[in-house]
């Protein structure tokens, strides 16, 4: 159930847990690459520093769980 909700997540490109792959020490004003993987889709990627908007991703969860509640 939670985990489904997660997933949701996931396809806005919010990872919600993750775990540290790897640390690369980059050059230039990016500084350290910090690689990472999802607990829930098992993608790797590159973390980035500025995300995604939180707040859409939580409206998105909410309605979900509204939807579930009517149904
Ligand atoms: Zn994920």
């Amino acid at each position: 159930m939670l985990e489904k909700l997660l997933i949701v997540c996931c396809y806005f490109d919010y990872h919600p847990k993750i775990r540290l792959v790897d640390v690369k020490i980059g050059f230039g004003p990016s500084g350290k690459i910090e690689k990472v993987e999802c607990k829930i889709c098992k993608k790797v990627y590159i973390r980035d520093k500025k995300g995604i908007n939180l707040t859409i991703v939580l409206l998105v969860i909410l309605l979900l769980v509204l939807v579930m509640l009517l149904f």
